[in-house]
């Protein structure tokens, strides 16, 4: 729903202005390694058009939302953990630990995670 311009660090990877180790791309999403893994995958999927948050996507973005974390359930396959386990987690705002304000979802495994987060 809310859409600003897309200036982020994840905006200026879309653009191809900063580097990044893409491992999924499609015509609405793209997923990419973390810059600092919290285990052995991390992968981020995010969504090519700006939704600063779950928080600020409507109900005209149900589809969209849906193929993101299919396309999360397809990455954890091509990363090869669909069978040992994986996390898939969308920090939100302040207390969520959100630090950048392009929705993505955080792909991990390859570990035994802990439970609950910190
Ligand atoms: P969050 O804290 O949930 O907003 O997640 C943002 C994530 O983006 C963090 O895990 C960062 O390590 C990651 N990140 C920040 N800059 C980059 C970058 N240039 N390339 C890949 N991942 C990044």
């Amino acid at each position: 729903m809310t859409e600003t311009r897309n200036d982020t660090v994840f905006g200026m990877i879309l653009r191809g202005e900063i580097p990044a180790d893409i491992v999924y791309e499609d015509e609405l999403a793209v997923g990419f390694r973390d810059i600092d893994p919290q285990a052995e995958v991390h992968v981020l999927i995010i969504p090519r058009r700006r939704i600063n948050s779950l928080g600020h996507a409507g109900q005209e973005d149900r589809d969209l939302l849906g193929h993101l974390l299919n396309v999360c359930a397809q990455v954890a396959a091509q990363e090869g953990i669909a069978e040992s386990g994986y996390r898939v987690v969308t920090n939100i705002g302040r207390d969520g630990g959100q630090s950048v304000d392009h929705l993505h979802f955080h792909v991990l495994g390859g570990r035994s995670l802990s439970w609950p987060p910190g």
